[in-house]
């Protein structure tokens, strides 16, 4: 079997650390031989700015496409934010999502018994949430022309912009979608606003002439309207949402804030090969880089989801999920999800410790 490369970019902040955590995973996956890996290291955002001038590079963008999966830390830093616009780190992670042409964004929510007391929800509305959303990241109102700010003839100025999803655009993110939901629990949900908006009625058209290629799994429709409020009113009752990229970019934000801790979240971003760019959802967090507070956990998950969803290894990525459940029913807290009772752990020793469990359930 040829061994799957994955390409590791540490970033910035705090990523280096969590990442650190994601390779001593990755090492004992490797070294048990479960799975045929090998894996570079590369240079992305502030680092990569601080050797080369530029946040992203040619040599990067190569090693990306070279790789069957890229897992990143994260980008950013005060020291870069008075760079030019283009030369900022953020910069870098939007030239690798373009360069690999990565258009469906997968941002689980997910929010183990043991912490539901972290989110601002009932503990019995969100204990045990489960969720997928499956995001439209490339098309839709944030990338239609025309767009800009025209100063009418009144003298009155106007800004525009243009909703447009063309039929194929659509269908690859439904297939997406359900080949998603059938790794999952067999439920999609898609999301859209068919009332009111032509995109989103051929949005809705097309999902439905999807389905028919995968009669395992159950397709319902919600306005996006509704969905919020499902959403906060009981979101245990959703496997797989699809939406477009607006719409998306709202939701999962508000899927991720039910689950109340941003250090566990994990995220995908896929293209039509099966690559996968795999980070935590949040940001570099300069406030606490070098100091071991960071909770590597969304990076180790985001290990998982790889293994799940580009490295075609679905029961290595349960046995990871596993340890990582095991860990903190163990009681192991970092700071950003202890509750009074329990001892904080630092980066390292919650790397070790999953690292341990991850050994036992071999
Ligand atoms: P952030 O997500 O970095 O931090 C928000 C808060 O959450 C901070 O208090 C931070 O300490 C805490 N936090 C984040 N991750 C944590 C973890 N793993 N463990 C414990 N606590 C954690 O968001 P921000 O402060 O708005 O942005 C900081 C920098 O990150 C900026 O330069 C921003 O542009 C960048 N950013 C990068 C990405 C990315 O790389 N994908 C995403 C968002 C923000």
């Amino acid at each position: 079997m040829t061994a799957k490369n994955i390409l590791i970019l540490p970033g910035d902040g705090i990523g280096p650390e969590i990442i650190d955590q994601a390779i001593k995973v990755l090492t004992v996956l490797r070294d048990e031989k479960s799975v045929a890996l090998t894996w570079e290291l590369g240079l992305i955002g502030g680092a990569s700015y601080d050797k080369f001038a530029q946040p992203f590079t040619a040599e990067t963008l190569n090693q990306a496409k070279q790789a069957d999966a890229v897992l990143l830390g994260a980008v950013g830093g005060y020291q870069w934010d008075n760079l030019p616009r283009e030369l900022r780190p953020e910069k870098g992670l939007l030239a690798l999502r373009a360069g690999l042409g990565l258009y469906a964004n997968l941002r689980p929510a997910l929010l183990y018994p043991m912490l539901a007391s972290a989110s601002t929800l009932r503990a019995d509305v969100v204990a045990g949430l489960d969720l997928m959303i499956v995001r439209e990241l490339t098309g839709g109102i944030y990338f239609g022309q025309p767009r800009g700010i025209r100063t009418l003839e009144n003298g009155e100025q106007q800004g525009f912009n243009t909703l447009v999803y063309s039929e194929s655009e659509i269908q690859r993110i439904a297939h997406m979608a359900f080949k998603t939901a059938m790794k999952r629990q067999n439920r999609l949900c898609s999301v859209d606003k068919a009332n009111v908006l032509e995109s989103s009625q051929l949005w809705r058209d097309v999902m439905e002439t999807v389905a028919k290629d995968y009669p395992s799994v159950e397709l319902s429709h919600l306005y996006v309207d509704n969905a919020a409020m499902q959403l906060v009113l009981n979101p245990k009752q959703f496997d797989v949402m699809v939406t477009g990229n607006l719409f998306g970019d709202i939701l999962s934000d508000c899927a991720a804030m039910l689950t109340g801790s941003i250090g566990m979240l994990p995220s995908a971003s896929m293209n039509d090969k099966g690559q996968g760019m795999y980070e935590p959802i949040h940001g570099s967090a300069p406030d606490i880089a070098g100091k071991g507070l960071a909770n590597p956990l969304a990076t180790i998950l985001s290990v998982a989801m790889m293994l799940r969803y580009s490295l075609q290894q679905s029961q290595w990525a349960d046995r990871l999920e596993q340890a990582v459940v095991a860990v903190l029913k163990q009681g192991l807290r970092t700071a950003d999800i202890q509750n009074t009772d329990q001892a904080v752990v630092d980066t390292s020793t919650m790397g070790d410790a999953v690292v341990t469990a991850l050994r036992e359930l071999a």
